[in-house]
């Protein structure tokens, strides 16, 4: 039952107006839609109305205000087209959902008593019966009546009486991004005053007593909506602009027309209960709900195969606002981590697929990575191909051509070429290619004359045996022996297989500094000695190359090390000892190059380069690594932990931050060697949850932090957000062989909520990404999630398949380990209430 991109059909009526009553009752909730239909001038006349609709009661149902029989099957209903009027037309219906009991969290549910809705992408059809797809857009109106006193939908506020309020949102919306929210709920607001000269109230919603935790949200949205107003020139559109912190929802957050849902961990925050990098997340995240408004809401999808085109475009806007607002080094390089990390381990395995999918089964099983990320990078090459201006051109334009539209990637692509004069038709192939490519570099140096050879190749990926060569944008720069740059950065453009470019009069033979920026998501093999990379490391002038260069030097002496026992060398500690100390770098920075590579990370790196990972060598090799660097630089770690105190009041700025980020990151090596001494004392003095919680986290990868952690517990058992925590730290810093027992026996917690997703995530996602953990060679930590996942399946079905990705990387492994994990897929998969969502990942996964 797979949806193909190619059988796309015009809708075959458009929305004029809706209208919708909602009588809230946690089982009994009415719903009463009017909704005004008009032929589609576009499709072929004459069709029958199909309108989408599941687990909905139909209470009656009306054409122009005659009643009218009509019988649901499982997926909506039909009239048929002799039964319709010629012309526009009312369509009535009332239907009664039981919110209450909706765990899948999807549609209309109940978190805490609150009512909170989730219709990206196909929710909606759970509220009431309608076309359910992007490409039909329609101002709403909307009337709630509940005697709860917080009573909340899209667009502006349009009456407020004793158990009823209406909303009146002008903009025509498509039905995903409609919301509404009633509950017992208190507002924390601020106004902002437009370029445009709107005034605008914002509020953010949270459970009476989180009202201390909502200033750094509000400040990260009014930043937000100034910064779109001077990079994008797009300013906001209503007279209010609501947010809503809600405790059970299955994703990050919710862009909502003017009434935001978030996942109450990416908004509450203070000092004591949130750490450095929940704090970079809440501003990320607000940024980003925030500037859909724009790429997403006012331009939206034409259907869920273009989801990129508001995805990957609102991640890249908001990775460039998180660069302004804290550093574009640090945010560059954590940018390409999370890139690897998720979405190169994505692309090499059986979930591979193209940043615009051609099929789905579940269109939640989309929302991923390559979509995201990848898409954003797709974003981050065509500026770099036509640069700044250009850029902000192709933006202008496209914001004017389109607004109110529902596009697709040509579109988008069309305005780059308009905008830049351009043809990309090759360029487009990233949207439909999946795989990561791979591009070899190789150097020949002769008489005073560089020749650099570079080739690409991608390799095949499901449904995708071929692949055409890309344009890949390759940034690169030379660098002479003693740190000066002979050649700033070119952009060299490889369209071809292979390319060869020439560099002469060099005075002596550079280093070659290539994919500065990490230019473009491939993966570079650029064979250069570890003296090249030191200097690299040491000096290169673009910092994503400098943090490569270690990164490089790292992953190479790890894997000689896993593979035939070697011992990390005097060159690379010392490396390492002058990133550590050099006082003229960014803490931040700092921090990033003292940490090794993950586990994961070797286990991806080691199978692409032709070997079989074993989780054990990895994990072991890995801490004799952190061992040697331990006591290689005792002095100077335990210098830069007493350097890199925050003193004065806690702030969650990057400054700060990136010292905090800096002082743990040499507290956690060094308790390799000092038994955690120096992070048992950040733990005793810390005032804030960022040393609190690195410093314990610290003490728990070394076998200790015990008493810390009951402490933590006393502390904390009655905040669910630091709870989540308390639950994940105990199974990512767990020995190997002892992951699974705990994650069990978390499990067994009288405050482990598994219907909670970040609960669940806390625990059972921890475990999958402990890879020494999970991966035990007896199968324990596999059991135990799959039958978590099973469980979890039959109340969430989304959540469970986006946790049974832990599985996704499987091929990697020896047979004894595939075959233990093939058994548990099969297992997930051989049940008759499988739900859609997770037959389609396990069946993906099993090929
Ligand atoms: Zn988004």
């Amino acid at each position: 039952q797979p949806i193909y991109l190619a059988d796309y059909q015009p809708p075959a009526f458009l929305i004029e107006q809706v209208e919708l009553t909602f009588r809230l009752a946690p089982k009994t909730t009415r719903v009463v839609s009017q909704i005004r239909f008009a032929p589609n001038p576009a499709a072929a006349p004459g069709q029958d109305l199909r309108l989408d609709g599941e687990g909905l009661t139909l209470i009656a149902a009306s054409i122009d205000g005659a009643h009218v029989t009509a019988t649901p099957d499982a997926t909506g209903l039909s009239m048929a087209a002799a039964t319709l009027p010629d012309g526009p037309f009312t369509w009535e219906a009332e239907v009664e959902i039981a919110p209450e009991g909706n765990t899948a969290l999807e549609g209309l549910y109940m978190s805490n008593g609150m009512y909170c809705t989730q219709c990206e992408a196909e929710g909606f059809r759970k509220i009431t019966f309608y076309p359910d797809r992007p490409d039909v857009m329609a101002p709403f109106r909307v009337r709630i009546e509940s005697d709860l006193p917080v009573l909340l939908s899209n667009g502006n506020p349009a009456g407020r009486g004793p158990g009823w309020a209406e909303w009146d949102d002008p903009h025509p919306k498509p039905s995903y991004l409609f919301a509404l929210v009633a509950g017992e709920l208190t507002a924390r607001t601020v106004r902002f005053t437009t370029m445009e000269g709107r005034d605008v109230t914002l509020n953010i919603w949270v459970r009476p007593g989180d009202e201390d935790k909502t200033a750094y949200a509000l400040d990260a949205l009014k930043r937000s909506m100034l910064w779109d107003e001077q990079v994008y020139g797009r300013a906001y559109d209503l007279d209010i602009f609501n947010i809503v912190a809600v405790d059970d929802f299955n994703m990050g957050a919710m862009e909502n027309k003017g009434l935001n849902i978030f996942n109450s961990r990416y908004v509450l925050a203070s000092g004591v209960t949130a750490t450095d990098s929940d704090f970079a997340a809440i501003e990320r995240i607000i940024a980003h709900e925030y500037f859909h408004n724009w790429t997403g809401n006012r331009i939206t999808c034409r259907d869920w195969f273009q989801l990129s085109l508001k995805e990957g475009l609102t991640v890249f806007r908001d990775q460039q606002f998180m660069g302004d607002m804290r550093s574009h080094a640090v945010k560059r390089i954590e940018d390409v981590l999370t890139l690897r990390a998720r979405q190169f381990r994505e692309d090499a395995g059986p979930l591979a697929h193209p940043v615009r999918p051609e099929s789905y089964v579940e269109i939640n099983n989309f929302y991923t990575a390559t979509v995201y990320e990848k898409g954003a990078e797709l974003i981050r090459m065509l500026r770099l191909l036509v640069g700044d201006a250009q850029y902000r051109g192709a933006l202008d334009l496209y914001f004017a051509r389109h607004d109110g539209q529902a596009c697709t990637i040509e579109d988008w692509i069309a305005v780059f070429e308009d905008a830049a004069g351009r043809d990309l038709s090759q360029f487009k192939r990233w949207y439909e290619q999946a795989g990561t490519p791979k591009v070899t570099l190789l150097e020949d140096w002769q008489d005073g004359k560089l020749t650099l050879t570079l080739r690409q190749h991608t390799a095949p990926t499901p449904g995708q045996p071929l692949k055409e060569p890309l344009l890949i944008p390759v940034a690169l720069g030379l660098i002479a022996p003693d740190g000066t740059e002979l050649l700033p950065t070119q952009i060299l453009e490889l369209d071809s297989p292979e390319q060869v470019f020439r560099f002469s009069d060099l005075p002596t033979k550079p280093v070659v500094s290539a994919l500065r920026g990490f230019s473009a998501p491939v993966q570079l093999a650029h064979a250069q000695s570890s003296a090249e990379r030191a200097i690299l490391l040491g000096h290169d002038t673009d910092p994503f190359a400098r943090f490569e260069a270690g990164r490089n030097l790292a992953r190479d002496i790890l894997h000689a090390m896993i593979r035939d026992g070697a011992r990390p060398g005097p060159e690379y500690l010392e490396a390492m000892r002058l990133a550590l100390t050099d006082h003229a770098l960014d803490p931040a920075f700092r921090a990033l190059v003292l940490r090794l590579p993950g586990e994961d990370e070797l286990a991806q790196s080691l199978h692409a380069a032709g070997h079989t990972p074993d989780p054990d060598a990895i994990h072991t090799a890995r801490r004799l690594a952190l061992r040697r660097m331990a006591d290689a630089l005792a002095p100077d770690l335990a210098r830069v932990v007493e350097d890199m105190d925050t003193p004065g009041p806690f702030s969650p700025d990057a400054r700060d931050a990136g010292r905090r980020a800096l002082r743990l990151a040499a507290a956690g090596v060094l308790a390799h060697a000092d038994g955690g001494a120096k992070a048992r004392a950040i733990f005793a003095q810390a005032d804030n949850m960022t040393e609190q919680f690195g410093a314990w986290s610290a003490l728990l990868a070394v076998g200790a932090g015990a008493e810390e952690g009951a402490q933590f517990h006393r502390q904390w058992q009655g905040d669910r957000l630091v709870m989540d925590k308390w639950f994940a730290a105990q199974v990512m810093h767990a020995a190997p062989e002892r992951a699974a027992k705990i994650a069990a026996a978390l499990t067994d917690h009288a405050a482990f909520d598994w219907k909670n997703p970040n609960r669940f995530r806390a625990v059972i996602g921890s475990l999958g990404a402990h890879p020494a953990g999970f991966h035990r060679k007896d199968g324990a930590g596999y059991r135990l999630v799959a039958d978590w996942l099973i469980r979890l399946d039959g109340a969430n079905p989304q959540a469970a398949a986006r946790v049974s990705t832990v599985f996704e990387t499987w091929r990697r492994y020896d047979h004894e380990r595939q075959a233990l994990i093939r058994a548990e897929l099969t297992r997930m998969q051989d049940r008759p209430e499988c739900s859609r969502d997770m037959g389609e990942m396990v069946g993906r996964m099993l090929g």
